[in-house]
């Protein structure tokens, strides 16, 4: 049985100040907003998407900005990296980008035999770009970023673990197959996948945790078509004793979620409805979109969440 999982949906990640946040996907790294609501379950802080044109599953970051949030503490147990694609060529132009931004962090690696730049977000978040040849996904541009370098949106993300063992078999029986290893990173990659392909295990035995602040990554989501393929997901999972929430309606995706062995929370994501579910796609992300139950909240949230300026 291959369960219908085709990569990444978005990563969701804590953040301090919205603005900085803001400012830093969408000026420096030229992705899109596609919405701005609040967190569903915790309505005075804000939900902030980035992606491209659309918020095309696979290319969705997500960011809780907490104003007064501590700073994440990195560690095993929680994703170490998430790597967006660039094309193949356009390096050198993002070093020259990013440097020239104040962009903390830049090393250059060659891991996997792939060009790598990593960089520190906002809130020390550990990202990553790296080319890929061939991409067939649109990127968006914007503000000096063309379609020769636009990011595709993800390439994947690295887990940090002391153990790899059982998120490995986990990600075995999502569908993942490994494909590669280099040094202590054990490659996984789902085949006919959406671009957004790749999960890396990084085994760290004598680590410490990581304790979650800003710049944590707090959960990622896997990418399947509609809710019928989620049923399918969740019943494979259940059925193997894993405790998986029931679907939770999030406007834009139905969303599941279950902690995996190694500490990782996994969510598994529907594609549809999208972000242009209750605005147009002209529009995304321009306005605070409130999901029905918080509607009675506006005048106290739009009073409340620090303003954001594009
Ligand atoms: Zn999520």
């Amino acid at each position: 049985m291959t369960l219908p999982i085709n990569g990444l949906h978005h990563v969701t990640s804590l953040a301090s100040d919205p603005q900085s946040n803001s400012d830093f996907f969408t000026k420096t790294l030229g992705l899109r907003r596609v919405k701005k609501t609040v967190n569903f379950d915790a309505p005075n802080v804000y939900h902030l998407y980035y992606g491209d044109e659309r918020g095309t599953p696979g290319t969705v970051m997500t960011y809780f900005p907490f104003p007064h949030i501590a700073p994440a503490r990195p560690g095993v147990g929680e994703v170490g990296e998430t790597v967006f694609a660039v094309p193949k060529g356009s390096m050198g132009f993002w070093t020259e980008r990013l440097t020239g931004l104040g962009v903390q962090g830049m090393v250059q690696t060659d891991a996997f035999g792939e060009k790598r730049l990593r960089f520190l977000g906002p809130d020390q978040d550990a990202l990553a770009l790296v080319e890929v040849e061939g991409d067939p996904r649109q990127g968006w541009t914007s503000g000096g970023v063309g379609t020769a370098e636009a990011v595709r949106g993800f390439r994947g993300a690295s887990l940090r673990l002391r153990d790899a063992g059982a998120t490995a078999e986990l990600l075995r029986f999502m569908g993942y197959e490994e494909r590669e290893r280099d040094g202590s990173v054990i490659r996984f990659g789902v085949a006919n996948g959406n671009g957004a392909d790749i999960i890396d295990i990084e085994t760290l035995p004598g680590a410490e945790h990581a304790e979650q602040g800003a710049g944590s990554v707090h959960h990622i989501a896997f990418s399947v078509p509609d809710r019928a393929s989620q049923d399918e997901v969740r019943k494979a999972l259940v059925d193997t004793g894993w405790q998986v929430t029931p679907p939770i309606d999030r406007d834009y995706f139905w969303a599941i979620y279950f902690r995996t062995p190694g500490g990782v929370l996994f969510e598994v994501a529907t594609d549809a409805p999208g972000f242009d579910r209750d605005e147009d796609l002209a529009h995304l992300g321009q306005s605070l979109k409130l999901p029905h139950q918080h509607e009675p909240l506006r005048a106290r949230l739009e009073h409340h969440l620090q303003p954001i300026t594009d």
